[in-house]
């Protein structure tokens, strides 16, 4: 039976990184990871700030990543807003998210984790009187039974560790499809298609790839707001109306995004933390099963990256003092690093939800005025959106726009348990 201090579930970003971080601390990590093959499927647009790119430590960069992108033009049904990163310290990436996840993994292996592919955790079973908790993990040549003091839950959306250990944090989810497909656009630019009939609860989205003409074109629906609860009919819809955007079936995939649960919603499922401390033994949740993302935009590498460096340390430096009580630091210090964000952006995606397409006309309208888009220029971030949002509402229509929408929200809220 193997054994080890941590073992980590899942190898994309957040798991990775944690196991890579555990290692750097002197404890010793194994990472199971159910794909037989590291980063497959893809499911993710691959877009992601200069500033994750370092945060992933990753020094050769040139195999994953496929393109640069300078600039986001967001359009409405009437208007067109078209923004350039003021510099490079602010531009953004079109990255080959599998080759991304295969560097990350090498990288945990480096710093001395050991890895299982094909091994798909199966149930967590307590440990009791000091004794190590074991997973039980179903492998290619059969069952394996492992031991670890902590379990670092790094299983995406659909996690087994968190329900298997009743830890779960969030309830909502965002619905996504996305193709790739002919677009001849500017290949420095990734366009944004808002709107109520878009897209509800979210937006549209093509990313040019280097390759001549092709783009990732995708949507992503709440279907607490959307007629649909599958978000396919809003991109057939997209593309017919878009006859110059040619998605084809060919990199076809469907995902989840979690939306985070709000401070309300906490309270109602009973503080659910992303810490837990059993016997001696600890479980921990990072990245999207503990609903690490950017609620606005729903990107979740860079908080996944950043949260699993926090998570592996503190669990390494919990099994190295074989004081489990060292766990609870966990919960406290990400959410120091990107909870007001986290709270901020679901505000935005709330009142999102209930815009109507005239609404998103009038921002888009009032975005383009010039010295708007030299406030979005300087204070825009595609990590920390929070304070270009707060620079928008300064600006009194839209002020306006948000006040009567607050009221309409407040109405709506029962209704779509947003
Ligand atoms: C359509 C779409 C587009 C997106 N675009 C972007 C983007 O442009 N930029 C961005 O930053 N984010 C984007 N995201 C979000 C991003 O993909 C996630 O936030 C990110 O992958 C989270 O990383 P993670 O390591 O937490 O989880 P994941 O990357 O989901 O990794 C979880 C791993 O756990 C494994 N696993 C699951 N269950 C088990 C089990 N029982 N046993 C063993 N292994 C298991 C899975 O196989 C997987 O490898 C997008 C998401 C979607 C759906």
């Amino acid at each position: 039976m193997l054994e080890y201090d941590v073992v980590v579930v899942g190898a994309g970003p957040s798991g990775c990184m944690a196991a890579k971080y555990v290692s750097k601390a002197g404890a010793s990590t194994l990472i199971v990871e159910k794909s037989a093959e590291l980063g497959e499927p893809i499911q993710c647009a691959g877009l992601i700030s200069k500033r994750a790119l370092e945060e992933s430590e990753l020094k050769d960069v040139k195999p994953f990543i496929n393109n640069e992108i300078k600039g986001a033009i967001v359009r409405s049904h009437s208007y067109e807003l078209r923004i350039e990163v003021p510099s490079p310290e602010k531009s953004a990436f079109a990255i080959r998210r599998n080759v991304f996840d295969k560097a990350l993994a090498k990288a945990a292996q480096e710093e001395g984790a050991d890895i299982i592919l094909g091994g798909k955790l199966k149930n967590i079973i307590k440990g009791c009187g000091g004794e190590k908790q074991t997973l039980l993990v179903d492998t290619v040549d059969g069952k394996e039974e492992l031991k670890a003091t902590v379990v670092i839950g790094a299983d995406g959306v659909r996690s087994s560790v968190a329900k298997l250990a009743a830890m779960t944090v969030t309830r909502n989810y965002l619905n996504c499809v996305q193709v790739e497909g002919e677009y001849d656009a500017d290949e420095a630019f990734a366009e944004i298609f808002v709107g109520r009939t878009i897209a509800p609860g979210f937006f549209a989205w093509t990313i040019p790839l280097v390759a001549e003409k092709v783009a990732r074109i995708g949507l992503c629906t709440d279907k607490r707001c959307s007629p649909h609860s599958s978000p396919m009919p809003f991109l057939k819809r997209f593309l017919a109306e878009h006859p110059e955007i040619k998605g084809t079936h060919s990199g076809f995939m469907g995902g989840a995004i979690p939306i985070p649960a709000s401070a309300g919603l906490q309270r109602r499922m009973q503080g659910q933390s992303t810490v837990k401390i059993n016997d001696g033994n600890g479980i921990m949740l990072v990245g999207d099963v503990a609903a690490q993302v950017k609620p606005i935009t729903g990107g979740g590498i860079f908080y996944g990256l950043k949260c699993g460096k926090i998570a592996g340390a503190i669990a390494a430096e919990a099994c190295l003092k074989n004081d489990m009580g060292v766990l609870r630091e966990y919960e406290t210090k990400w959410r120091a690093e990107i909870g007001a964000e986290i709270a901020f952006g679901l505000k935005v995606h709330k009142l999102r939800c209930i815009l109507n397409d005239g609404d998103f006309d009038t921002i888009c309208r009032v975005l383009s005025q010039e010295d708007m888009l030299q406030r979005i220029t300087k204070h825009g971030d595609m990590d920390y959106q929070a304070l270009a949002f707060r620079e928008f509402v300064k600006n009194p229509v839209l002020f306006k726009l948000t006040a009567r929408n607050i009221i309409k929200y407040l109405y709506a809220k029962r209704r779509l348990d947003i």
